[in-house]
């Protein structure tokens, strides 16, 4: 297990989101580009794709082995061309505007694409297939959308180091990062998208949907919109972090005067989410007694409370003992990750694992782009030995 600190890992979690206008830097790597595959979801769409990037690594000048280096002229260097995947994500509401972007910006002509095809996974790859034919002449090929994900995940879980690890908000370290298993079946993958989708998943090519929930990200982004003046995910998530939902929540101390000992529940256990909204507006003179930070917190509570004790039910009901969560609404973000690890923790009584990992949000676009791969059989792709030493999987950019 490797340690990393909080630092490290703050480095991925408030990057703004991506900006319409900056959509020339966001596809910095996009022009030669060789594959595409595309993941349209209710909330954002993500893109994979895979181009080569030019490198330039400095080797030291064995004839000054051992000496002070003293300026450029010293140094000996090794350029090469090295084969790496990318990710975009932008919000489905604007796919038209992107879609107008790529033909202006980023095709050669329109006619050069004709025939030619993208991998499309999520429920978008049908309601936009028309529309992605029409601007862009590709056809789409439409890949399962829980099978995307699958594939997705089983290639992170035995190809890239240090994708998954565990949260644990009182440990030192906080982050603990696992080395990849021989057999990394079986698995409970719980993808906390607009909705979630739970999955039980025993081989690369067994797999069910056994459950699922309304409540997602779709769910603390839409009802925290309504609750607080946020413009965008980012500035809810950065409300809830400040926030403190004790002024919003019934705490279990709030009702017994302290702890409930007989059900060994602290008196810090939410007894009620928004409890404490319950009388809002009735009385006249002082404030509500709570923020909208603290509104925030307390919806980021409620959601991944109630998907950690979900699937940690499932979890047991099927005798699986580790649970990984994708879907973007996580963000590697620490407030999600400690309250869903507790949650599992607690209802499991400590059986279930909650396991995160670093590329959460691009696991249906990541299994599209290698189905596509595997189908140019003329390169060999279908080699997924090979496709290890090609390509490395880039950090998320949130
Ligand atoms: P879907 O495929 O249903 O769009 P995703 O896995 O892409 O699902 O997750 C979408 C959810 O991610 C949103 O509903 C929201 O809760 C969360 N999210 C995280 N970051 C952002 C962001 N920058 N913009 C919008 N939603 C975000």
């Amino acid at each position: 297990m490797k340690q990393v600190t909080r630092e490290t890992m703050e480095a991925q979690k408030y990057a703004d989101s991506i900006q319409l206008p900056d959509t020339e830097q966001v596809f910095r790597n996009i022009k030669n580009a060789k594959r595409f595959a595309i993941d349209i979801g209710g909330s954002l769409t993500k893109i994979a794709y895979y181009s080569t990037v030019s490198y330039r690594k400095v080797l030291y000048n064995a004839e000054k082995d051992g000496a002070a280096v003293t300026d450029a002229g010293d140094y000996q260097y090794e350029s090469s061309e090295i084969e790496r995947l990318h990710f975009v994500k932008f919000e489905t509401k604007y796919i038209e505007h992107w879609l107008d972007f790529i033909r202006n910006h980023l095709m050669c002509t329109k006619e050069s694409m004709m025939g030619k095809s993208i991998k499309a996974t999520g429920g978008g790859a049908y309601k936009f297939a028309e529309l992605i034919q029409q601007k862009l002449g590709l056809v789409v090929e439409k890949e399962d959308e829980i099978g995307s994900l699958i594939k997705g995940c089983n290639f992170l879980l035995r190809n890239i180091p240090d994708e998954q690890f565990s949260y644990s908000r009182h440990e030192d370290p906080e982050y603990r990062f696992i080395n990849h298993e021989p057999n990394i079946f079986p698995y409970l993958l719980v993808n906390i998208g607009s909705g979630v989708s739970i999955m039980k998943v025993e081989a690369d090519d067994k797999y069910e949907r056994i459950g699922g929930t309304s409540m997602g990200g779709g769910t603390f982004w839409g009802l925290g919109s309504l609750l607080t003046k946020a413009k965008g995910f980012d500035e809810l998530l950065q409300l809830a972090s400040a926030g403190d939902h004790r002024n919003v929540d019934l705490l279990v101390k709030d009702i017994y005067g302290g702890d409930y000992s007989a059900l060994g529940l602290t008196g810090a256990t939410i007894a009620s989410s928004f409890g404490k909204a319950m009388h809002h507006g009735q009385s006249k003179g002082d404030g509500p007694g709570f923020s909208e930070a603290d509104l925030a917190r307390s919806l980021l509570f409620t959601v991944s409370n109630d998907i950690g004790q979900i699937a940690s039910l499932y979890a047991m009901l099927h005798g699986l003992k580790k649970v990984y969560f994708g879907g973007y609404f996580l963000r590697n973000h620490p407030v999600s990750m400690h309250t869903i690890s507790f949650a599992i923790n607690y209802w499991s009584r400590g059986a279930v694992q909650a396991l995160f990992l670093r590329h959460e949000g691009y696991l249906g676009a990541i299994g599209a782009f290698l189905m596509g791969a595997e189908e140019c059989g003329k390169k060999k792709i279908l080699n997924l030995y090979w496709f290890i030493h090609v390509i490395y999987v880039y950090p998320p950019t949130y």
